[in-house]
């Protein structure tokens, strides 16, 4: 982070400096007490459980420079002590301020699913040509994203930033702090549908991402989603449209698997050319013809941005594949799970070439309030047109999953159990030489626990 004054931060949130030296410099800002150090400015959050603000004295002692505060009483007053109402907005305040000090442009990234994935791809592909700033690993909130933007510094030349958001009025305030000027929306689906109620209440906000965009900034939006292709028209900034339908500027065509990597031809608006990423399923090849068709719009041209993405080996536990003993491969998937996210899982299983049976772990998709029963029961639908030989359900939400893998009479071995111990049993008396395991659920399942069971065992 580049230093700020304490006067420039106070002006900056519109708070009042109880004490301290207005000149007093602040070089990190941190909402960890264990990070801050010598030139912190240590931003206490008042969580559900914990008020950060009672870490204050230890920070302060620990050599921090300054605090901001909403309650309490100044605790040492040689250092920085900032009164504002919300420490929260105070920080998106200061994120906004600090982002102003620099003209490179930020590609703004949201999305229900593949928001990092994309993030990842595009940053692959724009660091064959710049030197980047990119969000850290998923640090897309209201909170996540101010973070980020204090890691700008002189020196780099674009930023692409994580969006995410999970409530009514989340993105307005992301789109004031990071103001980018490339935005993507990766797809609209369930994610977070408990909050927005329908598909296209979650659009409407994720579109807000580009709701000061005028003829100068561009919008990408993924032209397989139908929701994104019919809201195309209706922009009032350009759009590229990305995917394998006709429409889509950047194409994709001739996808297939060689050597265990996802080939494809793609087909934009000047040329065309032939792409390997390692990553497999038709969600990869949309996050890379994206990424590709941002390089482009910065200038990187497609032969160049695609060795980036080449060499991209992706990120631990989204869909990254174990080869483990007697050939028995391990696709873990284990991050999170949406209803979306489930189907591209099993595509890529269904994409592993191996000699023995395909069998999907999937714990329960968390977070889908009233809509739960049915979306896990059309997940189920869903995957069932695959070659499925097992599944392997956990938790209470994906009975229902369960059932219509039943009902849907495909012929899919089922299988359900209620924890994680139980799972890694059935497949430690189940698995033979040469399956291929898909392991996926939410966050809160901890699915983690039986992809770590199966590499120690195998
Ligand atoms: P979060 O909301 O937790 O930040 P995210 O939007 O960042 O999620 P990722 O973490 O990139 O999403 O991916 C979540 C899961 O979806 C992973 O299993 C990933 O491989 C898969 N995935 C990645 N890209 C896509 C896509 N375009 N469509 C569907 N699934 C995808
Ligand atoms: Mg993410």
């Amino acid at each position: 982070m580049e230093a700020m004054t304490a006067e420039e931060i106070v002006k900056a949130v519109g708070g009042t400096l109880l004490s301290g030296n207005p000149e007093t410099v602040i070089e990190h800002i941190c909402i960890d007490s264990r990070e801050a150090s010598e030139g912190s400015l240590f931003v206490p959050i008042i969580g559900e459980k914990v008020d950060a603000h009672k870490f204050i004295a230890q920070v302060l002692d620990h050599g921090a420079a300054g605090v901001f505060m909403s309650h309490g009483d100044v605790i040492d007053s040689d250092k920085v002590h900032i009164l504002v109402k919300d420490t929260v907005k105070a920080l998106g305040d200061l994120s906004a301020h600090y982002r102003r000090k620099f003209r490179m442009p930020i590609v703004g990234i949201t999305g229900s699913v593949g928001k990092t994935s994309t993030k990842e791809m595009i940053s692959a592909a724009l660091e064959t040509g710049f030197h980047i700033m990119k969000t850290a690993g998923n640090q897309n909130s209201q909170i996540g994203v101010p973070l980020t933007l204090f890691r700008m510094e002189a020196g780099q030349e674009l930023a692409v930033v994580e969006m995410g958001i999970s409530e009514f009025g989340e993105m307005e305030n992301l789109v004031r702090f990071v103001e980018p000027d490339v935005a993507v929306v990766t797809n609209i689906g369930e994610a977070h549908i408990a909050q927005f109620g329908k598909k296209e209440n979650t659009m409407r906000e994720k579109l807000k991402i580009a709701m000061n965009f005028t003829e100068k900034q561009r919008i990408f939006l993924n032209g397989d989603d139908p929701l994104l292709r019919q809201a195309a028209g209706t922009m009032k900034c350009p759009v590229t449209l990305f995917g394998t339908s006709e429409e889509c500027d950047y194409r994709a065509e001739n996808i297939h698997i060689e050597d265990g990597k996802n080939c494809f031809t793609l087909v934009y608006p000047e040329g065309r050319e032939d792409v390997v990423i390692q990553q497999l399923g038709l969600h990869n090849v949309q996050n890379a013809l994206v990424a590709i068709a941002i390089a482009r719009h910065f200038g990187i041209e497609p032969a160049v941005a695609k060795r980036g993405l080449n060499e991209y080996a992706g990120i631990p536990m989204r869909q990254q594949i174990n080869h483990l003993l007697h050939g028995i491969k391990v696709i873990d998937d284990t991050y999170n799970a949406s209803p979306a996210s489930v189907k591209s899982g099993v595509d890529v299983l269904m994409q592993l070439d191996n000699p023995g049976r395909k069998i999907a772990v999937l714990a329960d998709i968390l977070e889908l309030g009233d809509a739960s029963w049915q979306c896990h029961y059309d997940t189920g639908m869903a995957i069932s047109e695959e070659k499925l030989h097992m599944v392997v359900t956990v938790g209470q939400e994906m009975k229902a999953l369960a059932k219509a893998i039943i009902d849907s009479g495909a012929g899919i071995a089922v299988c359900s159990v209620d924890t994680n111990e139980e799972a890694i049993q059935w497949l430690f008396e189940n698995v033979s030489d040469g399956d291929a395991i898909l392991v996926k659920g939410s966050r809160g399942m901890h699915e983690e626990e039986v992809v770590k069971a199966l590499r120690e065992k195998y």
